[in-house]
Formats: structure tokens, sequence, C-alpha cells
């Protein structure tokens, strides 16, 4: 089996290193079903892209080190190749392309400059969430069960960061059921500032297959998959968080297909949920899941140690890019505004 040769991909992943210029933008808004858009040519004069070229619906602008593709009528949109779903597809409106202020606000601007996230930078706390535990088996397949393997990743994943002089603390570090509250109250009553990810892999229908890593849905937008309800525009613990959920979400996706290798994997992309870990954690937080338990080859894939070791490098690379990433120099703030809600 031959896996695991990242270091021969040429595919760019440090989307979360960019930190692009801005200029400056009148911004226009573009109404359209009752939302607000914005045009990608104010997005493009703004993140200063250097082209947008357009081939049928396919739209691609590249930066200096950066390329950005989008498809008319698509929710997904991917930077450097990795993978995200708005809330809304891309648009066009009275002959303008155009992309909801939500997702330019929520998604676009904190991943293109992760370094405008206030405060985010000032941890060396971070809190890892095995899955399942005791009664809770998780998934299950022939090979083993999904709350040992998010455990073997957790465990791995504690060792690596602790090199890197990060303070580690774990929901659990044995086979012991806990319940989702019990993991929020322990990640709450932590008195510093963390980061917390919790770690699955998934389970579904035998073709599905893949990583994907999901953050905490921003006020009005739906948990992915389902329809958009009343209680969706509460809004929660994590949303304080919003921007920062969405950059770690990018560091830790990128890095753990890049760990993988993009022939061993399939990308799912960055997606919203309101999972009770994600809506009730006051720290940044995001789940990741690792790969499908259901799915022959990755079921295999995920039972050989050299893939969950793969995963644990991928989150403790992403860790520590996402800090220097959100630490890193802030521009000139004053021309530095995106149309926020
Ligand atoms: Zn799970």
């Amino acid at each position: 089996m031959r896996i695991f040769s990242s270091f021969t991909t040429i595919v760019l992943f440090l989307v979360s290193l960019l930190c692009v210029a801005q200029g400056q933008v009148k911004w226009e808004l573009l109404k359209h079903e009752g939302r607000d858009y914005v045009s990608m040519e104010n997005v493009k004069q703004f993140y200063r892209f250097q082209s947008m070229k357009r081939e049928g619906n396919r739209i691609t602008m590249t930066a200096r080190n950066l390329v950005f593709q989008l498809k008319v009528g698509d929710q997904e949109i991917q930077f450097n190749g990795v993978k995200f779903i708005c809330t809304y597809p891309v648009i066009e409106t009275s002959g303008k392309l155009a992309i909801s202020r939500i997702d330019l606000t929520k998604l676009v601007d904190p991943v293109l400059r992760p370094s405008y996230i206030a405060r985010a930078g000032q941890f060396r706390t971070v809190v890892l969430d095995p899955g399942h535990g005791g009664k809770d088996a998780g998934a299950v397949n022939q090979y083993g069960t999904e709350k040992a393997y998010n455990l073997r990743v957790a465990t791995e994943l504690r060792r690596l960061l602790m090199q890197r002089g990060f303070k580690v603390v774990m929901t659990r570090t044995s086979d012991v059921y806990l319940t989702l509250q019990e993991r929020v109250d322990l990640a709450n009553a932590l008195k510093e500032p963390a980061i917390f990810i919790s770690i699955h892999f998934n389970a579904g229908s035998r073709s599905a297959r893949g990583v994907e890593t999901f953050t905490l849905s921003p006020q009005g937008v739906a948990h992915y998959g389902k329809g958009l309800k009343s209680s969706d525009f509460q809004l929660l613990n994590g949303n304080q968080h919003d921007s920062a959920n969405i950059a770690l979400a990018t560091a830790v996706h990128g890095q753990v297909i890049r760990c993988l290798g993009k022939a061993n994997t399939f990308d799912r992309g960055i997606k919203r949920a309101r999972y009770s870990v994600l809506t009730g954690v006051k720290h940044p937080a995001i789940l990741l899941e690792g790969g499908f338990m259901s799915h022959g080859y990755e079921a295999r894939l995920i039972a050989n140690p050299q893939y969950i070791a793969a995963v644990a490098r991928g989150v403790c690379d992403a860790v520590v890019l996402y800090q220097k990433a959100v630490n890193g120099r802030r521009a000139n703030s004053a021309s530095s505004r995106v149309p926020h809600q």
C-alpha cells in the first residue's frame, strides 16, 4: 500500500498563512431574494486579486500566492484547492457575479485575513475531545470502534502538541463515557484562552468517503443539510468566535488532507453545523471527521496506525500554523473594513 506521499504534492495548502493586502473599496450591496450580496468585482479590488477569469460558470481569481475558485449557482468554493461550503450559492444578478454578504464576512474574510481576528492568537492551551467512549462506541466496523480511533488520534496529537510547547487538556484519556455537556463544561471550566478540537470518524452510505471539518453555523445559518429554522437565529456561546472558528477549521482541514495525501482521501469540505460541543464551548472550536469507517477502502486505511499518525500530524501542524496566522501583523486597519451585518 503506497500511502502518505504528501511531500510529492505540489498543491499549496497553506491557506491559513495567507494575509492578503486590501485596497480601498466602496462596497456596493446588491439585493437578491431579500439578502445582501457583494459583487465579485468588489471582492477582487478589496483583496487585490490580479485577475478574474470566467469559463462557463467557473470563475477563477488569482493573487500572488492564492487561487480562489467559485462556480455560479454553487455553494462550493475553493482557496488553493481547499474546499469550503458556503451558506448561499454564488449568483449572477443584473450582469454582476456576486457572493452573499454573510459568506464574505463569515468565511472569505477570516480565511483570507486571519490576522484581523481579534485576540485569537493568545492561547497556549489546546482542548482535545476524542468523541464517544465507554458505552457509546460511535461508528463500528469489522476492524474497530470509532471511540478507540478517536482516542488514538487524540493521544498521539497530545504528544506532538506538548513537544511544541502547548498545554493539552483531554476530555477523556481512557475508554469512559462522557455526555456532550460534560465535555463542554470541562472546556469551559478553563480560565485561560484555549482552542477546542473534537475528533471523530464518520459512517454513512457505502460510497461516502473523505474528510470533513465542521464549525458552528453563524447566526442565521442552518446546520449543514438541514433547512433554516427560527432557532438558527439565536446567538450561541460559540458565535463569539465565528471568525476564529473558520480560520482554525481552514488550517486543520487543509493540513489533515495534506498529511494524508490527496490521493488517499477525498475533500468533503469545511461545513457549518450546530453540534452541541460547537454551540456550547466558549473557545474557538471545530469538529474533525477524519474519514469514513463505513467505506471499504477508508476503513482499512483508518485501521492502519500510519493513517492515525498522519491525522494527528496534520492537526498539530495546523494548530502551529493557525497560531502563527492569527498572530500575523495587521495592516493599516482604517481601510480594512468589509461590510459587516
Ligand atoms: Zn463520532
